[in-house]
């Protein structure tokens, strides 16, 4: 093993126990570094603690609604299903609790130096926590984000995880990622749930074809998609333009700002952006040679294997003998709505906007799985192939499976598969990813 001779205190001082510091702190230290890390809440950040587990923890349970649903049609009888959601949350809170606790041992056993406490930056040079001064002669900021709130009336999805009970009536801003996955969750939980959008459709960004099929799930599970710009919050009544509801909590999901603030940053010299990210380049280097930043708070791509994958390469660059630059693209990414949609590589308008000679290829069937329930929902499998060359640009898919399959294929489609290699691959029968190799 390495040691790296230094007048710090330690070679690195991550800022940050979420995603991207945690990953970056423990492969530092597993190549032989000082490691010190600092978390001012609870190990493991917003996947672990208030984003993707406790969510896909939620939306498997709210799943099961369409479970019984079908049940019958296939032959089941299922009378008098309740739901107790202090039961549920209090589960997902014993799991949530043995993963921080997981996260915060595995540094501990790579070595690394975990310190409980809010890190602040008093020289470029020195971090100051729980009392003491460390000195590091790299330092890396890992502080993620957190969600915009349009007034204190509204909740985030910080405080959906911890709810008493589960409201009667919500309603939900925005039509992305998180407003799309909580209207599914607390629908099939048992709420009505309106949900306010200022597009007609919702995810902007993806592909026409999945937004379609996104927004008509919404309405399937009987999600009322309020189209409107223009509203107000008053007590329980949400007025939407010349309309008024009656809610009992009423959520924002109207995208998050990076943490940057009041750390010491500024004062270190370490610029950022017009919207509070940190400025990095490739190597997640910020404008201060020895501070780096990785995940959320560099408003790059706010996802999880993003963060670690930034995190991952500044250890390996910085201590592991292997400089390793990120470059954002074909990312896989899903929203876990129900059916859940999902998507690799450029959308038809994107490939068509970056100048490619698109041929589109696109699959929309009813899944055997509902042959007997009846449930009236499509699969919708679109292909972006690059005419001239062959090569799969974008994959989009939505269905109950559409993560899975957009997974898998991010392999073939990573290594640079042509449409010609999907079409020699056999078919595995009867499935829905099958459709993958049979589009023509
Ligand atoms: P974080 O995980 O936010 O970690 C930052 C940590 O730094 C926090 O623990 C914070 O307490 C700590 N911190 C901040 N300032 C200081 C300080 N001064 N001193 C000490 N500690 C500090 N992504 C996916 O890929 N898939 C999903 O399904 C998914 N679902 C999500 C659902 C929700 C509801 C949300 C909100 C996000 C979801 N995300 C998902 C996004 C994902 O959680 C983030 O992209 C990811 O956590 C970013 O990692 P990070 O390391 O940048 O920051
Ligand atoms: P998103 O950026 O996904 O969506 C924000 C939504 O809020 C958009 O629909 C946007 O509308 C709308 N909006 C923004 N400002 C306003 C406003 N002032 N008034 C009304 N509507 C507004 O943010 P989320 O908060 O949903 O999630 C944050 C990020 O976290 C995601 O982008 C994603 O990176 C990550 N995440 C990932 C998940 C996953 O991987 N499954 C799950 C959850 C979060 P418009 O489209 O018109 O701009």
């Amino acid at each position: 093993m390495l040691t790296f001779m230094t007048r710090f205190d330690v070679d690195l001082f991550v800022i940050g126990g979420g995603s991207g510091g945690v990953r970056a702190g423990r492969v530092a230290a597993e190549h032989g570094a000082k490691v010190a890390i600092a978390e001012e809440d609870r190990w493991g950040g917003t996947c672990v603690i208030r984003g993707c587990v406790p969510k896909k923890l939620l939306v498997y349970a709210s799943e099961v609604r369409r479970s019984l649903e079908d049940a019958r049609g296939n032959g089941w009888t299922i009378e008098g299903a309740t739901h107790d959601w202090a039961a549920l949350i209090a589960a997902k809170d014993r799991e949530i609790t043995r993963l921080s606790s997981a996260y915060a041992t595995r540094l501990k056993k790579a070595g690394a130096e975990v310190i409980d406490g809010r890190a602040v930056l008093i020289d470029p040079h020195t971090i100051e926590v729980s009392g003491r001064r460390i000195t590091a002669h790299n330092i890396l900021v890992a502080t993620g984000g957190r969600a915009r709130r349009p007034s204190a009336a509204w909740i985030t999805s910080d405080e959906a995880f911890h709810l008493p009970e589960l409201p009667e009536r919500i309603a939900l801003l925005g039509g992305g990622y998180i407003a799309v996955e909580f209207a599914h969750i607390f629908a099939g939980l048992g709420a009505k749930v309106t949900l306010v959008h200022r597009d007609k459709l919702v995810l902007r960004g993806f592909d026409p074809d999945v937004r379609e099929a996104v927004t008509k799930g919404l309405t399937a599970a009987g999600i009322d998609v309020v189209h409107c710009a223009e509203l107000a919050l008053k007590g329980t009544t949400l007025t939407l333009g010349n309309r008024s509801i009656e809610v009992d909590l009423a959520m924002a999901a109207i995208g998050r700002d990076p943490k940057s603030g009041s750390m010491g940053l500024a004062e270190a010299g370490v610029a950022l952006d017009e919207r509070h990210a940190i400025t990095v380049d490739e190597w997640s280097r910020t404008n201060v040679p020895h501070i780096y930043a990785v995940g959320d708070v560099t408003g790059r791509v706010a996802l999880t294997p993003v963060a670690i994958r930034e995190g991952h390469a500044v250890a390996d660059t910085l201590f592991g003998n292997r400089p390793t630059p990120i470059h954002h693209h074909l990312i896989p990414t899903a929203v876990f709505s129900q059916p859940a949609a999902s998507s690799i590589g450029l959308t038809e308008p994107g490939a068509i906007a970056a100048g490619h000679d698109a041929r589109v290829y696109c699959a929309r069937f009813k899944p055997m799985r509902y042959a007997l329930s009846g449930r009236d929902e499509q699969v919708v499998i679109k292909l972006i192939v690059d005419k001239p060359t062959d090569k799969v640009l974008g994959l989009h898919v939505v269905g109950a499976d559409a993560p899975e399959i957009v997974q898998a294929a991010a392999i073939a489609i990573t290594m640079g598969a042509t449409k010609a290699d999907l079409d020699r691959t056999f078919a595995l029968h009867p499935t829905t990813a099958e459709e993958l190799v049979l589009l023509r």
